[in-house]
């Protein structure tokens, strides 16, 4: 038996010797599902928006292929004066490690949160979704709606001749592909918008793009309950868990 068995084994290492090398990179390695992708999350708005001192660039406007716009805005608020930018400024950073950690390579489109920082303007952070080859760019929001509505929605580019052609099919695929991920995750969907999908010819930053692209309204500054959840710490990781889930069911087919 003993004989039997250091044959087998002196057959097994032949056998494993026969065998070409394996490239490095053959084995994907599980734990890092998005490895190759590139992300752009944009947290929306800049706390700095609303100084005064920015007045003149917030102005800048541009044709957006349907209207003519503004730079950017300065966003909502809860009722006790919690800024969306800085909502959208935190989940952005927790998602963009939870992502990086899954190996993606992951952008912001601002680098701080300031009161003495404004913009980028909205169609420039498209441009740098445009400039880097994102695989999807995800901008991240709260809504400022009647205090009854809740939940999470997603906006996705509806049709403009000459401008989304090219992003109409990936960013509806993105949406929905999100929108299953992120309620099967336990994100509160809206109780506002149906199939919690918005399509929007008139958004500046979905129309400047050429990546897939969604912007998400995690949920109601207005709304007590979701208010609650967005200035706490937990709930803030949750909304990044949430969003991470929804880009994880995207890329698992795309
Ligand atoms: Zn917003």
């Amino acid at each position: 038996m003993r004989r039997l068995l250091a044959g087998l084994a002196a057959a097994a290492t032949a056998a494993v010797m026969l065998m070409p090398a394996l490239p490095a990179h053959a084995a994907p390695d599980a734990s890092k599902p998005l490895a190759g992708k590139v992300i752009l999350l944009d947290p929306g708005h800049q706390l700095g928006n609303s100084n005064p001192r920015f007045s003149k660039q917030m102005a800048q406007k541009k044709f957006n292929g349907t209207t003519v716009k503004g730079c950017n805005t300065t966003g909502t608020a809860t009722n006790s004066g919690y800024p969306e930018a800085t909502f959208n400024w935190k989940v952005a950073k927790r998602l963009k490690s939870l992502l990086e950690q899954q190996g993606a390579t992951v952008e912001l489109t601002r680098d701080s949160n300031s009161y003495n920082a404004w913009g980028p303007c909205v169609w420039n952070r498209a441009k740098q979704a445009n400039r880097i080859g994102a695989d999807i760019m995800v901008n991240i929001h709260a809504d400022g709606a009647p205090a009854k509505s809740s939940g999470f929605f997603l906006l996705a580019p509806g049709l403009v001749k000459g401008w989304t052609e090219d992003v109409v099919k990936p960013g509806r695929r993105l949406a929905k592909a999100m929108i299953a991920g992120m309620k099967a995750a336990g994100a509160p969907p809206a109780n506002y918008i149906s199939d919690q999908l918005m399509i929007s010819n008139n958004t500046t930053g979905l129309n400047f793009s050429n990546v897939p692209t969604v912007t998400v309204e995690l949920g109601n500054m207005r709304n007590a309950g979701d208010a609650r959840r967005m200035t706490s710490k937990a709930g803030q990781r949750q909304y990044a868990q949430w969003l991470l889930a929804g880009i994880d069911r995207y890329f698992a087919k795309n």
